[in-house]
């Protein structure tokens, strides 16, 4: 069974890309104890300019659309809508990139994970490895 994700809305604002001090592969985007996917090695990863903007950002309410101010400043975090009561959660950010199929040159649009994984282009079936 595939876990379920935790319905809400995703965070615009994420952390930025930092690489792991110890492997030096890219690490899962997020602040806080990071687990490197690629080492197994926790590393602490602060970052004052991304909480600061995640306290500020600007959501609308799934339910109601009002716009408000999250002032929390951690991903997810729990919200309540002051409008119209309803709880959601606001996730990370998943960091999307843009690749090029390398037979067809066809814009692929994924989401930027690390490690290394195959890619099956939807144009014109090709399979090549994208790495992060
Ligand atoms: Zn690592
Ligand atoms: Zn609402
Ligand atoms: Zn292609």
């Amino acid at each position: 069974m595939l876990e379920e994700e935790t319905p809400g809305i995703e965070s615009k604002i994420g952390a930025p890309d930092l690489s792991c001090p110890k492997c030096d592969q890219l690490l899962p985007n997020g602040l806080g104890i990071i687990h490197c996917v690629m080492c197994k090695s926790d590393v602490k990863v602060e970052h004052e300019g991304t909480r600061k903007k995640w306290r500020q950002e600007k959501v609308s309410c799934p339910d109601c659309s009002k716009i408000l101010v999250v002032g929390v400043d951690k991903r997810p975090a729990n919200l309540q809508c002051s409008a119209c009561g309803s709880h959601f959660v606001l996730n990370p950010h998943k960091p999307k990139v843009e690749i090029s199929c390398p037979a067809c040159d066809r814009k692929l649009r994924m989401n930027k994970r690390p490690g290394e994984r195959e890619v099956l282009c939807p144009a014109c079936d090709v399979s090549f490895k994208v790495k992060f």
